[in-house]
């Protein structure tokens, strides 16, 4: 386990007030700044006056206050110098990825990511002279055998979307870094339970949509990585956040500053939540996928890699076999049971659960599925935390008996 307190971290950075005295930072909404001397605004172009050099604001494209106050939590939660936040984890994925590769680089990926993150980096990509080579996340000499001349990149997420396996970031760095390529690691399934930049990774993108979140009510995402980083993506003439421009709204960000000081706490109760369920799960002989359970194949690696104190996670995967059980339960489950919500997306108070071969994953193909072990009756389960443990345990449990699970 690690010793890496996330919650102690938040509490290190500068507290933003309001005006008036607000306990709460105000939102700065204005899309331009005005500067007081004409000569400030080539000054700000050519990168000599900025908000960390002389109090410049520019344009809210580039950088606007509210937007600064947000990433300053976000570099703490997740150890880095710097973070960028955009309009959604896509873009965060996008950007940062696009900032490294040229036409004819290469990037080594996991195969059990998000099926929105295969697309790009299977598809759409390859148009555009960027190719990916998919492997095992569990297998570090598939990374190392994938590695070609023109590699820029390896790619993961510290617990896979959607079959919760665990990428051993300490290895894949050292791998990475004895080869000249760039780690970047997502960590949206487990943002304060995992920290993946203490394990080794250079860049850690998020979508704060999820956990970080923690409302269902916004998209979001983040860049989280050293301050060159964040300022190249920034750059007035190179910068792919700059000029693709996924700026996120400063309400947005607001609402997100409001959040993240309640992120530990909600997380704690999230993987407790996990783990008790997939307990249960277990005892009545469910094929349940969780990393805090000593069955999960990558438990003791899990372990080696969380923070102490915030468990392993709030998601949890059921193996129904086939789509047709793994919707009958969900059906009984939401309408019967009152357990959860039959959506897609993670990290809501509220539990949601899709099956995940025919939803989020859909765009990987049912070969490539089967081959990454991704059972066409997965139903992912993100667990929340409203009601009693005790009536949560009883509702799963006459869920998967009255369906014939168990
Ligand atoms: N990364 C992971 C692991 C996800 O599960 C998702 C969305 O489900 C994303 C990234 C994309 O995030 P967003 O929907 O905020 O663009």
């Amino acid at each position: 386990m690690q010793n890496f307190d996330p919650q102690n971290a938040l509490m290190e950075i500068k507290k933003e007030f309001g005006d008036h005295g607000g306990v709460v930072p105000s939102i700065t909404r204005s899309s331009t700044f005005f500067v007081k001397e004409p000569q400030t605004l080539p000054q700000i172009f050519q990168g000599i006056r900025g908000p960390e050099k002389g109090g410049y604001y520019l344009y809210s494209r580039h950088f606007n206050p509210t937007l600064v106050a947000l990433q300053n939590y976000l570099a703490a939660l997740e150890n880095t110098e710097s973070a960028l936040c955009t309009a959604s984890g896509m873009s965060a994925i996008s950007c940062s990825l696009l900032q490294i590769c040229k036409q004819g680089d290469h990037i080594v990926s996991s195969n059990t990511v998000y099926g929105g993150t295969h697309a790009l980096l299977g598809e759409v990509f390859p148009e555009m002279g960027v190719q990916c080579t998919f492997v095992d996340p569990t297998d570090v000499d598939a990374f190392e055998a994938a590695i070609k001349p023109e590699t820029k990149v390896i790619y993961t997420e510290t617990v896979g979307n959607p079959t919760l396996k665990i990428s051993d970031i300490p290895r894949l760095s050292k791998l990475a870094h004895s080869r000249g390529i760039t780690l970047v690691v997502d960590n949206t399934f487990s943002p304060v339970v995992t920290t993946p930049s203490i394990l080794g990774a250079d860049i850690v993108v998020n979508s704060l949509t999820k956990f970080i979140n923690g409302g269902s009510d916004l998209i979001a995402g983040a860049i989280c990585a050293r301050k060159d980083f964040i300022d190249e993506l920034m750059n007035i003439h190179r910068g792919r956040a700059m000029l693709l421009g996924p700026t996120l709204d400063p309400q947005v960000a607001f609402d997100l500053i409001q959040r993240i000081p309640h992120l530990p706490l909600r997380m704690r109760e999230h993987s407790a939540r996990a783990l008790s369920i997939a307990k249960r799960l277990e005892e009545l002989g469910a094929s349940v996928i969780y990393p805090g359970l000593s069955s999960h194949p990558q438990h003791e690696l899990m372990t080696s890699l969380i923070n102490q104190d915030y468990g392993y996670g709030g998601m949890l995967a059921l193996d129904c076999k086939t789509k047709e059980k793994a919707e009958e339960l969900m059906s009984v489950l939401q309408n019967k049971e009152n357990f959860g919500l039959i959506a897609v997306s993670l990290g809501y108070y509220e539990t949601l659960m899709s099956c995940s071969g025919s939803s989020t994953s859909s765009e990987i193909s049912p070969e490539e599925q089967s081959k990454i072990g991704l059972s066409p009756g997965l139903l992912r389960l993100s667990i929340g935390y409203t009601g009693s443990l005790d009536s949560r345990l009883e509702q799963i449990e006459r869920g998967v008996k009255s369906v014939g699970l168990v």
